[in-house]
């Protein structure tokens, strides 16, 4: 055994000399990603390669050696995604993090795949673009999004990052590289392998290059808050306004102990009167943009019109700095609920109009559990987070199955944007279709023969 994995370093460093780190050189953050419950695991080795090339030189190695290797971004995943196996190699992409053209014609970025969500925010401001995508953690890379489908708060007017992937070049688990789509929109040719790699967390080839739709970086924007006198009118107002044709940027709901909560956390006066606030138990934000100043004003006149046609107890339009606060506060609320001691997150998704219902029965579970379980999320798109707080690892157990069944029961998934990991693996496999697996364990060995890309996730 020892003698194996010496040959394996040995043939690493010959492929990336001074990019391999084994033993005490390896630090624990290539251990774990930020999922609350799953367990870190030391690699045997990191390997930090600086093209596709060399990453297809370390997996014809792994292949031939039979040893797993997990692709790695920054690690903000939250689903124990990127935690690699005790005998395996990390892959990280963090030398690959080269903008490589912004092409204003086509309105795409070509970038690397360690490319992180704020370096190309940066990059792209100055040509009045953006990325639309805006997953909370911007220290996130684009490969790591990619492989998770990343969605966020923008995604009920702009979609998921699938929607902003034209193409890729990824290496597959044989060492092969391919490219896969263009700078182009429309293509009929054969399957889409760019939509099979995008959620597919690193196991059915590494992501090395990535081509992304841009869109016109709008100039005027304005932050609506609502309070309601409950959570189910917030999320009965939504499919109203996401009808009115307003088409907001971010609809999100929060509770008011979560928006207490988070706006504390950053000191945030958001000046709502005293009996509002006692009348309020949730709240809906709403964001819209614009490109013409004047149209803001007016859809954010029929904004408020329309939000107290549907029950809200006032409508607040925030100045600027308090909206740049409460964002800033809204990106924390992970850390703030780790503060808390929350014991694990959910991220399911349901269609829009039942989200009410599914909160419902999500308040019935709560009760029967007796967990307390709070609720924020990407109303717009049906994305429900909920906190679970249940130190009991079996009854939290039985309090996730019933919390994801309802989710499936309405006609929705497991996980929204998250995705599965480790984490989340037994109650996927439970509830899905076996036919499904089964189709998806034939694709994994399409691209992966040898099993190598990441085990231990997904279906491994
Ligand atoms: C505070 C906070 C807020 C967050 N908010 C959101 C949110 O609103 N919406 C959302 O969707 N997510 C959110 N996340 C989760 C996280 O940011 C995303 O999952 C992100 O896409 C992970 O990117 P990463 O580079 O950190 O990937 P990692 O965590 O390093 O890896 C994630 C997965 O991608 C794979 N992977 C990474 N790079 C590659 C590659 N080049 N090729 C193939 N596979 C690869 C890994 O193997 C793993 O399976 C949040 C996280 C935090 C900590």
């Amino acid at each position: 055994m020892e003698g194996a994995m010496s040959d394996l370093t040995r043939r690493l460093t010959e492929v990336l000399p001074g990019n391999v780190l084994t033993g005490g050189q390896i630090s624990d953050d290539y251990a774990h990603d930020e999922a609350l419950t799953a367990v870190a695991v030391r690699p045997f080795a990191v390997v930090r390669p600086g093209n596709a090339g060399e990453i297809a030189s370390v997996l014809a190695i792994a292949a031939e050696l039979g040893v797993p290797v997990t692709a790695r971004g920054a690690g903000t995943g939250l689903a124990g995604a990127c935690i690699p196996a005790a005998n395996g190699i990390v892959l990280s992409l963090e030398r690959m993090n080269r903008i490589l053209e912004i092409d204003t014609d086509n309105h795409v970025a070509v970038v690397q795949a360690g490319v992180t969500l704020s370096q190309l925010d940066e990059a792209l401001a100055p040509f009045g673009l953006v990325y639309p995508v805006y997953p909370g953690e911007n220290s996130a890379t684009i490969g790591g999004n990619v492989a998770t489908n990343a969605g966020g708060m923008r995604a009920v007017k702009y979609g998921v990052t699938r929607h902003h992937v034209l193409g890729l070049e990824a290496v597959l688990g044989t060492g092969e590289i391919i490219r896969t789509g263009g700078r182009f929109v429309k293509s009929t040719t054969g399957y889409d392998l760019t939509q099979l790699i995008a959620g597919s967390e690193g196991t059915l080839a590494v992501v090395t290059e990535a081509i992304l739709k841009l869109c016109p970086r709008p100039k005027f924007s304005t932050t609506v808050l609502a309070p309601f006198a409950s959570l189910a009118e917030v999320s009965s107002a939504v499919p109203g306004i996401v009808r009115s044709g307003i088409n907001p940027v971010i609809l999100e709901y929060v509770d008011s102990t979560g928006l207490n909560r988070i706006t504390a956390n950053v000191g945030l006066d958001l000046g709502i009167p005293d009996h509002v606030q006692t009348a309020a138990t949730a709240y809906l934000i709403v964001v819209v943009e614009q490109h013409i100043e004047g149209r803001l004003d007016e859809d954010v006149e029929r904004l408020a019109e329309q939000l107290v046609n549907l029950g809200a107890l006032d409508v607040y339009v925030l100045p600027l700095h308090s909206s740049a606060s409460l964002f800033e506060a809204r990106e924390k609320a992970f850390w703030v609920l780790k503060e808390m001691g929350v014991d694990d997150i959910v991220d399911v998704v349901v269609p829009r109009a039942s989200v009410p219902e599914y909160l419902e029965r999500v308040r019935a579970i709560s009760e029967r559990q007796e967990t307390r379980i709070g609720a924020v999320g990407h109303a717009g798109d049906g994305n429900v987070h909920l906190s679970v707080f249940q130190p009991d690892a079996g009854k939290r157990h039985e309090v996730m199955r019933a919390i994801l069944r309802e989710g499936i029961a309405l006609g929705g998934a497991i996980s929204a944007e998250h995705g599965i990991g480790r984490e989340k693996k037994a109650y996927f496999l439970e509830f899905e279709d076996p036919a499904k697996l089964a189709l998806m364990r034939r694709i994994k060995t399409a691209f992966d023969p040898q099993g190598i890309l990441n085990p231990g996730t997904l279906l491994g």
